[in-house]
């Protein structure tokens, strides 16, 4: 096993919601519509993802398990404006080198699927024809397997297991457009049917609960090329949810300081130290305002106009919640 994949892989690899986030993203870039998440043992045992995207084709297997093979940052153009979910090009090889993982896929126009995986010190990609509808499987078998410091930071199956559960939410809430469904140890905990805009509501009650939904305030509010969208509603209302803060820029959710400072700030002192406030928030602006690449895993973005988006924020979702008081 290649070690400089290994230190990739400790990077980004951290537990099993790490796994899923990526092999998730790779199937939303494929274009896939219908995603089917199967754990295991709170992901230690397995982590299986199946989608119905544009695949991979027979020769571009190896490549796609191969380190380096597939940055898409060609340029510090492409950086920065970049939309794409995935971006470093290693998350498959970082995988597997730190677990049992096959990639099986069959593109539409492909009569045969075929099925990679790598297997020795250099990594040598194996390939065998396979049985698969159109779409993506990607396997994760015995994460850690060979990195026992790394397994042992792992917790108990259900902690882990409520990571990607969380994670699963989050990307519930921001591709309404996608079916997803998540099982543990064979049995179905979440079931997300896609949506049309207008039923977006539904998703956002299976996400959040009807407790959140059935006091909450819709808003759309645009101003200065700034559009701020989304539900809030009084803490009272949820005090007893654990995670009810979602707040999107562009699609990718974030949990940024100047971000939950506005919305504090908008919420006054209907908060105290048992009542925090539950949002659903998308920010739409062009991509050129804002660089949400700072630090990928820690959720943090920066605004070229700060000041202007904080106060947006602040003004928007404090009017909702007055007009949500009348
Ligand atoms: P990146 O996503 O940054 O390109 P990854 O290591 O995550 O790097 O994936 C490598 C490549 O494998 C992708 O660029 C893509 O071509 C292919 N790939 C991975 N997962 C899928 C999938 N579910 N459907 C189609 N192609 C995929
Ligand atoms: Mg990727």
């Amino acid at each position: 096993i290649s070690l400089a994949n290994q230190i990739a892989a400790g990077e980004v690899i951290e537990r099993p919601s790490s796994v899923v986030k990526e092999l998730v993203e790779n199937s939303l870039d494929a274009g896939a519509l219908q995603l089917v998440v199967d754990i295991e043992k709170g992901g230690r045992r397995r982590i299986r993802i199946r989608d119905d995207g544009a695949g991979v084709s027979k020769d571009e297997l190896p490549l796609a398990l191969a380190r380096h093979a597939t940055s898409k940052i060609a340029s510090l153009h492409d950086l920065e404006a970049i939309q794409s979910l995935g971006f470093r090009g290693e998350a498959l090889a970082s995988i597997s080198s730190v677990s049992r993982l096959t990639l099986t896929s069959k593109p539409a126009a492909q009569q045969q699927a075929w099925r990679a995986w790598v297997e020795g010190r250099d990594m040598q990609a194996e390939l065998a024809p396979a049985s698969h509808p159109d779409g993506t499987t990607v396997d994760v078998e015995d994460l850690f397997f060979n990195t026992p410091a790394r397994r042992k930071f792992l917790r108990t199956d259900k902690t882990e297991f409520n990571h990607i559960d969380e994670l699963l939410k989050r990307i519930a809430l921001s591709r309404f457009d996608v079916r997803l469904t998540l099982n543990h140890n064979q049995k179905s905990v979440r079931n997300y049917p896609a949506v049309s805009p207008a039923q977006r509501i539904d998703r956002v009650a299976r996400v959040m609960g009807t407790a959140f939904t059935d006091h909450a305030v819709a808003l759309t509010v645009e101003a200065m090329g700034l559009k701020l969208w989304g539900w809030v509603a009084p803490p009272h209302a949820c005090r007893h949810q654990a995670d009810g803060q979602y707040f999107y820029v562009n699609g990718r959710m974030m949990r940024d300081r100047m971000l939950n400072h506005a919305i504090r700030q908008a919420f006054g002192d209907r908060l105290d130290d048992e009542r925090v406030p539950t949002y659903v928030l998308y920010l739409e602006l062009p991509p050129t305002e804002v660089d949400v690449n700072v630090h990928p895993a820690k959720h943090e973005v920066r605004f070229q106009q700060a000041r202007e988006v904080h106060d947006f924020i602040l003004q928007s979702v404090r009017e909702a919640l007055q007009a949500g008081a009348e």
